[in-house]
């Protein structure tokens, strides 16, 4: 893609053929000036322009010269989704929708505001190929996995909107919770990661940003050599029978093995620890039989464990645990002394809570046409070993 010398201003290329440098972390924009007779710092202005100051027209870029600035110009573009829709939800928490091809494919990101920070919950893919029986985004199927610029696009996109009206710092904090399984889309996450880390990107620290995986073994033990991000996993049954069916890539890496990985990310790193994601399910995954199964299986990880009430959408087949069966799940976990926390649906009166960003795309995977799964099948297994 980088040719040896500079392709001439004199040529400039159409609009569909020119880079998107949105797609390269600082490395790739190093790479990318030296190739081009350039010198690498210009890829920390570049990226201090796009991501600190939220510029994307590069004559504005005044610290390069012009003829940098003519080049680029011509030949490269920030390319970020175009934005659909903007809604709000009476919590605070925003949802966005965003075109992410020239076609009506779109996808969703979720900005959660506390009072100390802003989260904001991205998506890495257009879909998911994963088929959680829970799950609405599953139902939607598959179309294809986001780009780098698609991933960073979604930062960019909250972070400089909450600057423009007036907040001091923007977004906080970073999750992979949204669409998709982002460590299917390894190459894409990590460079998006990188920026999001980097300290002439957003510069946030490294424990502020969390991969949340259903738990695809090989790649948590490449994560481990790749990043040093936070790791959620979602574990949601203590068993292999159960997990099989809420979390069909079970049957693949089944939960000794995902363990097993788990301690691979940690083990050897004092401030690493896990966090357990566990969506409590009426009568499938909520008993006190399931706390004791999973505490015997995560009691020796460093680890937190979020309980997430599932939330409801259309055509749902389970219904979310009775707030009595979750406090005393979170009662018995706790005095196992396993750090666990509740999480609070947020903005779920704009279908922006977990497992709720269905965004809008074309289903290659035709899954949401074969869709159907028994909860009484289910529940038959719910307590098996
Ligand atoms: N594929 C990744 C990240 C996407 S989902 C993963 O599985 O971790 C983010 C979290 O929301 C996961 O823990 C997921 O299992 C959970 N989730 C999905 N649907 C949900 C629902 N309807 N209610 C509550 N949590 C849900």
């Amino acid at each position: 893609m980088f040719g040896r010398a500079r392709v001439p201003v004199s040529n400039p290329m159409s609009a569909t053929e020119k880079i998107n440098l949105l797609d390269f972390n600082r490395n790739a924009l190093e790479a990318f000036f030296v190739s081009n007779g350039e010198k690498p710092f210009h890829a920390r202005q570049l990226m201090q322009w796009v991501h600190q100051r939220g510029v994307t027209d590069f004559s504005l870029m005044t610290d390069m010269s012009k003829s940098l600035r003519e080049f680029l110009s011509a030949n490269c573009c920030i390319e970020r989704p175009r934005m659909l829709a903007h809604q709000r939800a009476s919590d605070g928490t925003r949802k966005w929708l965003l075109s992410v091809d020239d076609s009506d494919n779109a996808i969703e990101c979720v900005l959660i505001p506390e009072k100390s920070r802003m989260t904001l919950c991205i998506s890495s893919q257009l879909g998911c190929t994963l088929n959680c029986s829970f799950c609405a985004t599953a139902k939607q199927g598959f179309n294809r996995n986001l780009s780098t610029a698609e991933i960073i696009a979604q930062l960019h996109f909250a972070h400089h909107s909450l600057l423009a009206e007036g907040y001091a710092q923007g977004v906080t904090n970073v999750v992979m919770m949204g669409m998709g399984e982002p460590l299917l889309n390894f190459d894409a996450v990590i460079a998006a990661v990188d920026m999001m880390c980097d300290d002439y990107g957003y510069a946030l620290s490294k424990r502020r940003v969390t991969i949340s995986t259903a738990g695809v073994v090989p790649a948590m033990e490449k994560l481990e050599q790749s990043t040093d991000v936070a790791l959620a996993v979602s574990l949601h049954a203590p068993n292999d029978r159960l997990r099989n069916q809420l979390v069909p890539i079970n049957r693949k890496y089944p939960i000794r093995e995902l363990l097993r990985a788990c301690h691979g990310y940690i083990d050897g790193y004092k401030s690493r620890k896990i966090t357990f994601e566990y969506v409590m399910l009426d009568g499938v995954n909520d008993s006190l039989e399931h706390a004791r199964q999973l505490v015997e299986l995560i009691r020796d990880i460093p680890c937190k464990l979020n309980l997430i009430p599932f939330n409801p959408y259309e055509h749902a087949i389970y219904r979310c645990s009775e707030q009595e069966a979750i406090d005393r799940f979170r009662d018995y976990t706790a005095s196992k002394g396993i750090v666990t926390v509740t999480r609070r649906a947020r903005g779920d009166d704009i279908d922006a809570a977990c497992g709720q960003l269905v965004g809008a795309f074309h289903d290659r995977s035709r899954r949401s046409e074969k869709y159907q799964l028994s909860l009484k099948e289910i529940k038959g297994i719910r307590l098996a070993n």
